[in-house]
């Protein structure tokens, strides 16, 4: 097969820029059609609803959709109430083998996704248009509420490989659609000394908002940091995506880029919407979905694995799915200042596979492992690998800051966390490579695997 990449990079610059903007604005275009301007509407207008009133709202789509499922798919046709509790839990491994089955689309009539798994497996959903539709006008409504819309100068980091080594050195680690003022970078070419070609060209942009990977953005404004540089052109708001945010991400991002960092929550096979308000807090978007948390016996808590009900996967309908995230919910009687009373989200821990088995303590999610570099400077990142019940290795990028009293503090802290028996072997690394995908991960367990 041709890789489309490979010949891409290879036309002139001017030519890229316009193939890209093409690609672009067609898939803006088909996004933003249709039930869009409705949905925007309907998302508009939803945040500060009563809570009898968006409950009843809630459960009506719910109702609706379970009926939708039973109907539509032959996975689901033996299912015989509507009840979300009549439906068994949906692994990933269903939707990877039996997407035929669980589908009520052809894949023909569909917009596909495809998704790298943590295994390596990857995973295909289909979307219907009308999905796909209400999917981008919650999230324009999201990101409309923060100050941005289409038209509005934004840089753009996800797991694009979309320049060459040799560009990067030329100045030209992005590309540009310019018709919606969207500056596309590469996020595999980040390093020390690439990091000038990056930075003009962020000052050159200018953006007012950032979307992409927090740990990408963070690398560029950690050598920013380090140098004293500060974006001459202050950024209004960064959208992290599909990573979790880390306290140092925003504290880093914040004072170099100027802006304030908004999080949300949904993933690529569709599950529903965790949103960032005006105040800093995590609401639950209820009418995008059903969240419910569970323990390890699949029993509701406030702390755990998530299942989710996705109102938006009529292509391929995900009901009691389990995404692979764990969060952690706020007590319910809690309020937010914003006035909204969507359900509260004390904090999104990521990937339930991402966790040190500990003989001790059991397992140390990643929430709770990266917080021990809270009290140690010099610490640039760092990823814990296990492959063994009693070990560890932690590779850790460091600055000169990061000297031996400041390694025994960061020790101290992880033993904290891993209890008394673990093997620690740290190594300070030059370079932690990242996924295939472009993401950064902080724990790799290799235990199961
Ligand atoms: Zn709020």
């Amino acid at each position: 097969m041709i890789d489309a990449w490979a010949v891409y990079r290879k036309l002139p610059f001017w030519m890229q820029d316009v193939l890209i903007t093409i690609v672009n604005v067609n898939q803006y275009r088909v996004r933003r059609k249709g039930a869009y301007r409705e949905f925007r509407e309907y998302y508009s207008k939803s945040w500060d609803k009563d809570k009898a009133n968006w409950e009843v709202e809630a459960e009506y789509r719910l109702a609706l959709f379970l009926d939708f499922a039973r109907a539509g798919s032959s996975w689901f046709s033996s299912v015989h109430v509507s009840e979300l509790s009549a439906f068994p839990v949906q692994e990933k491994a269903d939707v990877i083998n039996h997407l035929y089955d669980i589908a009520t689309i052809d894949e023909n009539s569909a917009i596909v996704s495809l998704t790298g798994g943590t295994t390596g497996a990857s995973m295909k959903v289909l979307y219907t248009v009308e999905d796909t539709q209400e999917r981008f006008a919650l999230l324009d409504t999201f990101r409309a509420y923060h100050g941005y819309e289409i038209g509005k100068k934004v840089a753009w980091f996800s797991g694009k490989n979309l320049a060459t080594d040799g560009d990067v050195k030329k100045g030209r680690c992005y590309r540009d659609d310019l018709i919606n003022k969207i500056r596309f970078f590469s996020t595999f070419h980040i390093n020390e000394r690439n990091f000038d070609s990056y930075w003009n060209a962020l000052e050159r942009c200018s953006p007012e908002f950032i979307v992409g990977f927090p740990s990408s953005v963070f690398d560029i404004c950690e050598i920013a940091d380090r140098k004293g540089l500060k974006l001459r052109n202050r950024v209004k708001v960064f959208f992290p995506t599909a990573e979790v945010v880390l306290p140092q991400h925003r504290d880093v991002i914040g004072r170099v880029l100027g802006c304030k960092l908004v999080d949300q929550y949904a993933s690529s096979e569709g599950a529903p919407f965790i949103l960032e308000c005006a105040y800093g807090r995590l609401h639950i978007h209820p009418l995008s979905g059903v969240f419910e948390v569970v323990d390890e016996n699949f029993k509701p808590a406030l702390e755990g694995e998530l299942l989710v009900t996705s109102f938006t996967t009529h292509g391929t309908p995900l009901i009691r799915y389990r995404v692979g995230d764990r969060i952690k919910l706020a007590p319910p009687d809690e309020c937010c200042e914003c006035g909204s009373t969507f359900p509260l989200v004390e904090r999104i821990d990521g990937r339930t596979s991402d966790y040190v088995l500990s003989p001790e303590n059991g397992r140390v999610n990643l929430g709770n492992l990266s917080n021990s570099t809270k009290s140690v400077t010099g610490i640039i990142a760092f990823q814990v690998i296990q492959d063994f019940q009693d070990e560890i290795d932690v590779h850790v990028m460091a600055s000169d800051l990061f000297t031996a009293s400041e390694r025994a503090k960061f020790i101290d802290a992880l033993r904290e966390r891993v209890g008394p028996t673990m093997s620690i072997n740290l190594k300070v690394v030059k370079d932690i490579p990242r996924e295939k995908s472009g993401k950064f991960r902080i724990v790799k367990n290799r235990l199961s695997t």
